[in-house]
């Protein structure tokens, strides 16, 4: 189908907007009765108001998993009866592309075509890819003698928390409930106060597909009144966060301040995009280098927002990133033309604003800004390049998670390591060179849970997806995920 902007406007109008917590089952408001409102990114327009939760409905939600999980009715099933269910769900995700797309687009103003091509499909694969597996896996036998048995098996966790971002708000809940819920644990999902309508949409049509109530609940509202009583709970077994490093660093010592729950933290980055001067296809390098810190508004934890590039080549390359540049110019987000949406609130518009002022204070030269011709109520940042960054600059060290590309240069293969090695984060890097040995050593060397040669972004289900040092902890993506939602017990039996 052809889309056009009136389509999804004639659509965002009609739209009935999920505007409830959903626990064991049914669709609650906050025990306490208060609410927030919950504004579009594209123009600041109030959408609806969501609950505002705490710790009463965080217990309630718990409780519900609990019972849940001890019943048996999920947790207890076969692994091809959950596949089954999951992959209903999937089906439900894709059948309902349209209406998901234009929550995630509303709520958080990344393009709609974004969503609807990227966003709601691979959120789809997520579910369908862990369901697939979990009927596949089989546990193990240790070599024993002949008078012992000893079985290696995995079992749920129990109940889990996720913890999910504003970026991309369906694909990370889905990234952690793909492989929580095939692996048979019960969940209480808390989306971002920023978006949290597709997580509320996504457990309905959990429930449609016939996932038993109290395994999935969603509960909405802020991270310190919602978010830290989940975290605090005794009563949860396991924690998968996404978001910023220094939530996730509390979050990891409230774990170890109550129950000592198995905490994930998938947290922020600061990727380098090295480009040499032998790379094969500079023009290529250019418009993937600007991809790499442009799309999704530069709100993507992975995002290439150093560009170290070769400095023999420097000059003509970065021009080249800033024709490139040209193609993310702000537009309305639901423009099926727009490739660059809404930064999703006034707090983070702020925070991008200082850092290019800061930046600038700092030394570094604003190299090209293009102007926005997007909506004037929403928050709109245009394609930025800041050349003559030092790696010791704020703008080089720090995530600010905006459309705003640091150029570093080198001079040396050993220059550009120590350069992209030298943040507090680990989660990313990319390499763009036609030297075979080049590409293994430094790939080799990048301290980064994502190495991509002669692309940015690669990577589908199947690749593991986490960070070294404070980029996080733990695996998103592929089957060492499942290893975050299960214990391993050993069962030694004595056959003699
Ligand atoms: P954030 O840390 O502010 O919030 C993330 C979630 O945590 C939200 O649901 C929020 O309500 C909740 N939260 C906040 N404070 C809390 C507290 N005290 N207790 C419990 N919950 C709390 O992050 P954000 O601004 O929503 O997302 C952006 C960050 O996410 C960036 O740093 C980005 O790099 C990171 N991110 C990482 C990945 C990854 O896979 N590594 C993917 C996407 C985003």
């Amino acid at each position: 189908m052809h889309y056009h902007r009136d389509y999804w406007e004639t659509k965002a109008q009609q739209m009935a907007f999920p505007s409830y917590a959903i626990i064991d089952g049914t669709r609650v408001q906050a025990t306490s009765g208060a609410s927030y409102a919950n504004r579009s990114a594209i123009d600041q327009s109030i959408l609806c108001h969501i609950p505002d939760c705490d710790s009463r409905d965080i217990h309630k939600a718990v409780n519900a998993a609990r019972d849940s999980f001890n019943s048996g009715c999920w947790s207890a099933l076969a692994p091809a009866k959950r596949k089954k269910v999951l992959l209903k769900l999937a089906a439900l995700i894709t059948a309902h592309a349209e209406e998901l797309a234009l929550l995630e687009t509303l709520d958080m103003g990344k393009p709609i075509t974004d969503s609807l091509s990227v966003d709601i499909p691979s959120s789809a694969n997520a579910i369908a890819w862990h369901a697939e597996a979990i009927d596949k896996l089989y546990d193990e036998i240790a070599p024993c003698s002949g008078d012992e048995l000893g079985l290696i098996t995995r079992e749920p966790l129990g109940v889990v928390a996720a913890i999910v971002p504003w970026n991309f708000p369906l694909n990370m809940a889905c990234w952690k409930l793909g492989p929580a819920l095939a692996t048979g644990n019960s969940v209480v999902l808390k989306p971002s106060e920023k978006s949290p309508l597709t997580a509320i949409k996504l457990t309905e049509l959990a429930l449609e597909a016939g996932i038993p109530p109290g395994v999935l609940n969603v509960v909405t509202g802020y991270g310190q009144a919602a978010g830290e009583p989940l975290v605090r709970h005794m009563d949860v077994d396991g924690l998968v966060f996404t978001g910023s490093t220094p939530v996730g660093k509390h979050l990891l010592s409230l774990a170890g301040q109550t129950n000592m729950k198995r905490t994930f933290v998938e947290c922020g980055g600061k990727s380098a995009n090295i480009v040499f001067a032998d790379a094969e296809d500079l023009d290529l390098a250019a418009k993937t280098a600007a991809a790499a810190i442009f799309y999704n508004q530069g709100e993507v934890c992975t995002a290439g927002s150093r560009l170290l590039v070769e400095a023999s080549i420097a000059d003509e390359f970065i021009d080249k990133v800033i024709s490139a540049a040209a193609a993310f110019a702000p537009k309305h987000p639901l423009d099926p033309n727009c490739s660059m949406g809404a930064i999703v609130d006034e707090q983070q518009f702020v925070r991008i604003q200082n850092y290019i002022n800061d930046a600038q204070e700092q030394g570094a030269t604003l190299a090209h800004t293009l102007s926005a011709a997007a909506p004037s109520n929403g928050y709109y940042i245009p394609p930025t390049i800041l050349t003559g960054v030092t790696p010791d600059m704020r703008i080089a060290q720090q995530e600010v998670f905006g459309p705003v590309l640091s150029c570093i240069t080198f001079t040396s293969d050993a220059e550009a390591l120590a350069i992209a090695n030298d943040t507090p984060f680990g989660l990313a890097a990319g390499v763009w060179t036609q030297n075979l040995k080049r590409a293994h050593k430094v790939a080799k060397g990048l301290r980064a849970g994502s190495v991509w040669v002669n692309n940015y972004f690669g990577g589908d289900m199947t690749a593991p997806f986490g960070g070294f040092k404070q980029s996080g902890n733990g695996r998103d993506k592929s089957l060492h995920a499942m290893e975050k939602y299960t214990e391993l017990k050993a069962t030694w039996i004595n056959l003699a």
